[in-house]
């Protein structure tokens, strides 16, 4: 059996493991896809006392300080459940898809989250080319120029008073006749001169030149109307989906589907913890990320020091 058994191989799982490997205990990794959103991301510019460098190369980099140490990396593994033991300081079980059953004394949850994705033409295209979803990562990138940002809800409104501050101009467009922000963003947002608020609007295609960004078409629901509107940027915000379906009966998650964790990054079940963007913890980010893996693993260790000699 593990000491520490972390699913989820992003940089919080990535940290996690580090730290509790460095405390000499037996530390495994199990993963779907070892590096998780990073993979998929180009510029990173906000990992500090990092300047500039890409998801993929910080991915290798993640992997071989993680190799630095005796933990037993499981890739391509998906876990399915996840039984808690039974009483104080017994084994806890998770189930992997293929069968097998991994036993852990402790289990660090960093099984990340997924952005929701508008599922219309050029969206994949122009991923990372004018495509974003997360304004606080790409929005300098788009100084001075115009963006769309999808979504009227809280983070839509959220990133539309943002990104006002940096680029030319907003466009935000919401699917309701009405935004579901809070009053007080949305009463922000209406202060500001260089954001358009489009209501009842299907976003249909996302537009481009063959190698970025240069539009956006969407439908008018009242007028069944198509219009484009010119712009460089399109930041979709129409929710981050945390990746714990498979972990409903175990821990207690919040109503956005998030493991509940306390300061300590631990969860309704005791030895088991979480971190990363699975989580309650806000602003997802791979400093967050990797702080509270950091941390879980410690809690971690914590616990374990604390059982009684079997
Ligand atoms: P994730 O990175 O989501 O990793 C989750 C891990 O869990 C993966 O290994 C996944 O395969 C695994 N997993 C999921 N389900 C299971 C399962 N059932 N069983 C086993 N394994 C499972 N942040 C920044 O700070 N700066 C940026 O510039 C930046 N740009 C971004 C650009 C894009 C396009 C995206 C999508 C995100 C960006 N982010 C950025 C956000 C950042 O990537 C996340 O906050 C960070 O990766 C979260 O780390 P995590 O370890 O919690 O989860």
């Amino acid at each position: 059996a593990f000491d520490v058994l972390v699913v989820g191989g992003g940089p919080a799982g990535a940290a996690a493991a580090i730290y509790a490997a460095r405390k000499g205990i037996r530390t495994g990794i199990a993963a779907e896809r070892f590096g998780g959103q990073v993979l998929d991301t180009m510029t990173i510019e906000n990992f500090i006392s990092v300047q500039h460098t890409e998801g993929p190369k910080l991915v290798a980099q993640l992997e071989s300080h993680v190799k630095d140490y005796d933990v037993d990396i499981m890739n391509l593994q998906r876990a399915e459940k996840l039984i808690p033991a039974t009483r104080e300081g017994g084994l806890h079980e998770v189930r992997l898809a293929n069968g097998a059953s991994l036993k852990a004394r402790t289990v660090i949850l960093s099984t990340g989250a997924r952005w929701r994705q508008l599922g219309v033409p050029g969206e994949d295209q122009y991923r990372n080319k004018g495509v974003a979803y997360c304004p606080h990562c790409d929005g300098p990138l788009y100084k001075g120029k115009r963006v769309a940002v999808i979504g009227g809800g809280n983070s839509g409104v959220e990133a539309a008073i943002d990104l006002a501050g940096l680029v030319a101009h907003v466009t935000l467009i919401e699917y309701d006749s009405e935004l579901r922000a809070d009053a007080v963003l949305q009463r922000k947002l209406a202060s500001l001169p260089n954001v358009r608020i489009i209501t009842s609007a299907l976003t249909t295609e996302v537009l481009g030149d063959g190698a970025k960004v240069t539009g956006l078409a969407y439908k008018d629901r009242n007028k069944d109307e198509p219009h484009q509107v010119e712009l460089e940027g399109v930041f979709v915000q129409i929710g981050l989906v945390p990746n714990t379906e498979w972990l409903k009966d175990s821990v207690t998650l919040s109503r956005h589907g998030e493991i509940e964790v306390d300061h300590r990054g631990e969860t309704s079940q005791k030895g088991i913890f979480a971190a990363g963007d699975c989580t309650t913890v806000p602003y997802k980010q791979i400093v967050i990320a990797m702080g509270e893996g950091s941390k879980a693993a410690l809690s971690a260790f914590d616990y374990m020091i604390r059982l009684p000699a079997e």
